[in-house]
C-alpha cells in the first residue's frame, strides 16, 4: 500500500457552489471543475491539468460545502420518535424537557442504534460536521469515527437533575459531585477525540442547561474551553419555565446571568435561545439580550422542528441576524434531515415576521455553512476553497425534484431536500454514494432501534410521576381496533 493521498477530481460540474474569500460569500460557479487530494482541496476552477487518481463526471451535477449541524442529541432523540412529536404537557407549557425527556430513557446498546440511525439520515442529508451533545456511553467515539463525519463531541454534565412530583412544579435535585464528576470525564473524552486515529474528532465544552449548573462549574466550564481553546455550549432560553426559573433565582434573564459570570464570548453557543427578554410570551421589561449575544459574539443553536412541533419558534432566525448574531442551524431531535430543517427555519422565520426577506436561501444556507463554522471555530470547513477540508455534497440535478433546474439551491432547499443528494465526502472519503450510507448499516441500526424503543417504553411507568404508561403519555394517533 502507498502512503501517497489520492486524487479525486469532479470535472464540469454543471454547479458549484464556491467560496469567494475576498467577498467572504459563497458563489455559484458553472462548467468547473473540483480536485482534492486526500483531505484537502487542492483545486476549483476551470480546467484542472494535474492528475487525478479517480475521475467523477460533473455535467449532471451540483456539488455544495458541505452542510454544519451545530446541535444535535443523536444518542437519544431517535428512540422518541413516534412519542414526543406531540407532547402534550400543560404544566410545563408543553415543552417535552421535564415530562417526556425524564421518562424516555436509552440504555447504551439503544444509544449506539439511535446514533447510527441519525448519523446516517444527516449524512445522506448533506451533513459533513455534527456537534453531538450527548451522555457519554462506551464506545461513543468509536461510533462516530466509523461513521466517517467530522464530529465534535460535546459530552454533556450538570449539578442538578430535573424532577416533577405533580406535573406543573420542576424541581431540581443537586450533586455537585456529579458535575464534577462530568465534567472531569469530558475533559477526558475531549482529550482523546483530540488525539483519536480518524482525525475527524473534535471536543466542545458543554455544561447541560443553564439551570442545572451551578456558577462555579459553568466558569470552570468555560476556564477549561478557553485555556484549549474551544467551542462551548450550552442550553439556555429553552422554556418559559427555565427563563422565570432564572428570573426568580437571580433577578436576571438567563442570557444576562451567563453574561454576568463572563461566559459568553465567541467561543460560545446557546442551544436554543428562544425565550430572550424581548419574547412577548415572557412580559419582561429589559430589552438587552440579544445586544449581548450580539456584542460578546455568542452564536445561537437555531433548532426549529423540535420547537414547532410545541408551537414555539424564535423572533426570528432574520431578526436575530440582523442584530449581528451568528446563528448555526441544527437538528435537536429527529428527523435527522439537515435540508428539511433549513426550509422550516426559513418558512418559520417568515411566517413569524410576516414577510419573506426576514430569511433569504442564502440566509439559512449561510448559517448552515459558515455560521455553523464560525460556532466551532474552524474556518476550513463549510466552504468550499482551495486548502479546505474535501467535505462535499453532490447533488443530482436530474432528479425529477430538482427539476426545472433554474436555482440550484432554492430547488435542493425548497423542495428536494436530501432525496436528490446522490454523494457525500468527508475529508475526501465517501460516505454516501447514490443516496445509500456506506459506513452504515442502517436496516440493522433501525432494528436495533425499534428493540431499544420497546425496552423503554415498558419502563416508562417506572419514572414517570404518575406512574402513567407510555401509551397515557402519549396515546396513539388513532385508535386501534379489532374490526369494524
Ligand atoms: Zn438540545
Amino acid at each position: 500500500m502507498s502512503d501517497t493521498p489520492t486524487t479525486t477530481l469532479i470535472r464540469n460540474l454543471a454547479w458549484l457552489v464556491a467560496w469567494d474569500a475576498p467577498n467572504k460569500r459563497h458563489v455559484y460557479l458553472r462548467d468547473a471543475d473540483i480536485a482534492f487530494r486526500g483531505g484537502e482541496i487542492l483545486h476549483i476552477g476551470p480546467g484542472f491539468a494535474g492528475k487525478a487518481d479517480r475521475v467523477i463526471e460533473g455535467a449532471k451535477r451540483l456539488v455544495i460545502p458541505g452542510l454544519i449541524n451545530v446541535h444535535t442529541h443523536p444518542t437519544s432523540e431517535p428512540l422518541r420518535k413516534g412519542i414526543t412529536d406531540e407532547t402534550i404537557s400543560p404544566g410545563f407549557w408543553h415543552s417535552s424537557l421535564y415530562e417526556f425527556l425524564t421518562v424516555f430513557n436509552t440504555d447504551d446498546a439503544g444509544a449506539k442504534a439511535c446514533m447510527q440511525v441519525a448519523l446516517a439520515e444527516l449524512l445522506m442529508s448533506g451533513v459533513t460536521a455534527v456537534a453531538d451533545l450527548s451522555v457519554p456511553f462506551d464506545g461513543w467515539l468509536d461510533t462516530l469515527a466509523e461513521s466517517g463525519i467530522r464530529a465534535c463531541i460535546a459530552p454533556m454534565f450538570r449539578d442538578a437533575r430535573w424532577y416533577t412530583e405533580d406535573g406543573h412544579l420542576l424541581k431540581y435535585e443537586w450533586n455537585k459531585a456529579n458535575g464534577r464528576k462530568g465534567f472531569d470525564n469530558a475533559q477526558r473524552l475531549i482529550e482523546l477525540a483530540r488525539q483519536h486515529p480518524s482525525g475527524r474528532l473534535m471536543g466542545m465544552v458543554c455544561p447541560s442547561q443553564v439551570d442545572t449548573c451551578t456558577p462555579e462549574l459553568l466558569r470552570d466550564a468555560h476556564d477549561f474551553a478557553k485555556e484549549r481553546n474551544l467551542p462551548y455550549q450550552i442550553h439556555a432560553s429553552q422554556s418559559v419555565v427555565e427563563f422565570h426559573e432564572m428570573t426568580r433565582r437571580t433577578g436576571l434573564t438567563p442570557v444576562q446571568w451567563l453574561n454576568s459570570l463572563g461566559v459568553l464570548d465567541d467561543r460560545s453557543i446557546i442551544g436554543h435561545c428562544i425565550f430572550v427578554d424581548e419574547h412577548p410570551w415572557l412580559h419582561w421589561t429589559t430589552r438587552t439580550d440579544l445586544s449581548i449575544l450580539a456584542e460578546t459574539g455568542t452564536t445561537v443553536a437555531h433548532c426549529p422542528t423540535v420547537f414547532v412541533r410545541r408551537g414555539i419558534t424564535l423572533r426570528t432566525f432574520g431578526e436575530y441576524r440582523r442584530k449581528g448574531i451568528n446563528v448555526g442551524i441544527g437538528t435537536d431531535t429527529y428527523p435527522h434531515n439537515f435540508l428539511e430543517e433549513l426550509r422550516i427555519a426559513m418558512h418559520l422565520s417568515r411566517t413569524t415576521a410576516g414577510t419573506v426577506p426576514d430569511a433569504m436561501t442564502a440566509d439559512v444556507f449561510d448559517a448552515a455553512t459558515i455560521g455553523g463554522a464560525k460556532a466551532l471555530r474552524r474556518d476550513d470547513i463549510g466552504r468550499l476553497a482551495v486548502g479546505a477540508k474535501a467535505d462535499l455534497v453532490l447533488v443530482d440535478i436530474e432528479h425529477p425534484a430538482m427539476r426545472p433546474m433554474r436555482e440550484p439551491l432554492r430547488s435542493l432547499i425548497h423542495v428536494a431536500a436530501e432525496r436528490a443528494v446522490s454523494d457525500v465526502f468527508v475529508d475526501g472519503q465517501q460516505v454516501v454514494a447514490n443516496g445509500k450510507c456506506l459506513t452504515i448499516d442502517l436496516d440493522a441500526a433501525s432494528a436495533a432501534l425499534e428493540e431499544a424503543q420497546a425496552r423503554s417504553l415498558r419502563d416508562v411507568p417506572k419514572h414517570d410521576w404518575a406512574k402513567r404508561s407510555a401509551d397515557q403519555l402519549a396515546p396513539m394517533s388513532l385508535p386501534i381496533v379489532d374490526r369494524i
